[in-house]
């Protein structure tokens, strides 16, 4: 059951084949069985789960179902279920218990889903490999001596290992596109504002964004038309009516205008990660899409720009973290000023310290025009960029990530050397487009990621050539051995 789609899981519960509580219970018990080798979640909750399948079911007999009631799904650990713990993989947050759904949980509760549990991640979305998480590393359900990728990398093992049908994610530099192309699965950033992010606990609110992990674009069209659209509890909601994504699934593409950036398939890019990406656009265009060079010039500055603006937008947003509102609190504390240090030094761990201690000095005053307002000018000069290509052409692609998942421990010491991993990934939440990544063909057992990315508002494009292309090809039905 776990290798169908969703839309085939659908269909087995409305003809029923089989129960929600079925199939519920068979990924609990592929979870009980399979996890301890991957470490994809961080709580698991059978009961609630349970519950949720039976309404589930009684939806279905009475005939009130939609395409997601009884699907069991996974969100990742930084939205906020009521009654279910949410850490953000830190230990500030392990016992915190939020008292409301997130908008993205909500709707998808609306629609039928059944929550199997929350899902490992970089301490608060912080890190490119699951590694900075305070529950411990997620290993890759290819080769579990590396990486899934992150900061969704408990979403992304989750989904290729078939411990849940799909996975939420968020994306603020990559971090549902990476682990997606390490994990070889589909995953979507929308457009900024697409989801809510209320409810979303914020790293770099002005990059922040939900999206989707899944097996298939159709799949990701299902999640995605579900869980988006205007929230008036979030203040940067985009107001823009959330077209049917299924309808336009199989348009034609013939004729589709795809752009490749001379800046994304330079220097450091494996060799066999871009043959895999150029054999996948050779696929697109055998169905009619024609490809052009173009260039993105300023896109070699959004690692630069991108560690400025979120470090310095996390500073703000995790001074919230102080031992009293919300989080940790240290034992026995002397007084206030001892009480702040020692929660925030004892629940935080080294990555996030890092990040607060880069963005508190780039917003000080006397630095501020240096760096933070610096950087917000280079971020307009990307965002320029991108609209001069999107003049010539429909869609930009390339690869996803650099190279395929490296093993656990081989970046730790080098924070320069993980944020490259964002290289491909960090222009598009810079401008705030959406973007896709597509399994293509593996280099040495690992998968890689064809990244897609759109003009604003254009998910339903995106999932539309994504889908085209997988059903041409079979990259996507790959399973990782051991986890069939
Ligand atoms: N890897 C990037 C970082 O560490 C992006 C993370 C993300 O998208 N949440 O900031």
């Amino acid at each position: 059951m776990h290798e169908q789609s969703i839309t085939e899981l659908a269909a087995g519960l409305r003809e029923k084949g089989f129960s929600s509580r079925e199939l519920t219970e068979h990924y609990l018990a592929r979870i009980e069985r399979l996890d301890p080798a991957l470490n994809s979640y961080i709580t698991v909750s059978a009961d609630t789960a349970l519950a949720a399948a039976d309404a589930a079911d009684a939806r279905i007999a009475a005939g009130d179902a939609g395409p997601l009631t009884g699907i069991p799904i996974a969100h990742k650990d930084i939205f906020l279920t009521e009654g279910l713990k949410t850490t953000c993989g830190s230990r500030m947050l392990d016992n915190f218990v939020a008292p409301f759904d997130a908008t993205v949980v909500e709707r998808l509760a609306a629609a039928g889903v059944v929550v199997l549990g929350k899902l490992n991640m970089d301490e608060f979305a912080m890190g490119s490999s699951n590694e900075t998480s305070y529950y411990g590393p997620v290993r890759n359900p290819w080769d579990t001596t590396r990486v899934p990728g992150g900061s969704s990398g408990g979403s992304a093992a989750a989904v290729a290992a078939g411990l849940c049908a799909a996975a939420s994610g968020t994306d603020t530099g990559g971090s549902i596109r990476q682990p997606a192309a390490f994990c070889g699965i589909t995953g979507i950033k929308p457009t900024y504002g697409r989801c809510s992010r209320w409810g979303m606990i914020a790293f770099a609110s002005s990059l922040d964004q939900a999206g989707v992990l899944t097996r298939s674009a159709a799949d990701a069209a299902l999640l995605l038309g579900a869980m988006a659209g205007f929230d008036e509890r979030d203040s940067t909601s985009a107001s823009e009516p959330v077209p049917d994504y299924g309808a336009t699934l199989t348009d034609d593409i013939a004729g589709l205008r795809i752009g490749l950036p001379k800046e994304y398939f330079g220097e450091g890019l494996d060799a066999g990660v871009e043959a895999s990406v150029r054999a996948g656009l050779a696929e697109l265009e055998k169905l009619g899409a024609s490809i052009t060079d173009i260039s993105l010039p300023n896109a070699p500055l959004s690692v630069p720009a991108y560690y400025v603006v979120a470090p310095a937008e996390c500073s703000s947003n995790l001074a919230r973290f102080d031992g009293v509102r919300y989080g940790h609190r240290c034992e026995a504390p002397q007084d206030l000023e001892d009480l702040y240090k020692r929660s925030r030094a004892e629940g935080f761990g080294a990555e996030v310290k890092r990040r607060i201690m880069i963005g508190t000095y780039a917003l000080s005053a006397g630095y501020f025009d240096a760096y933070y307002l610096k950087a917000q000018q280079l971020r307009h000069l990307i965002a320029d960029d991108f609209r001069r290509a999107f003049e010539q052409v429909d869609l930009i692609m390339g690869p996803t990530t650099p190279t395929t998942a490296f093993p656990l421990g081989a970046k730790t010491d080098d924070p320069v050397a993980m944020y490259l991993n964002d290289i491909y990934t960090i222009a598009t939440n810079l401008a705030g487009l959406p973007g896709l990544s597509v399994p293509v063909a593996p280099v040495d057992g690992l998968p890689v990621g064809l990244q897609m990315i759109g003009n604003y508002f254009a998910e339903g494009r995106l999932l539309n050539v994504a889908h085209r292309l997988q059903q041409a090809t079979d990259w996507h039905r790959a399973v990782p051995p051991g986890f069939a």
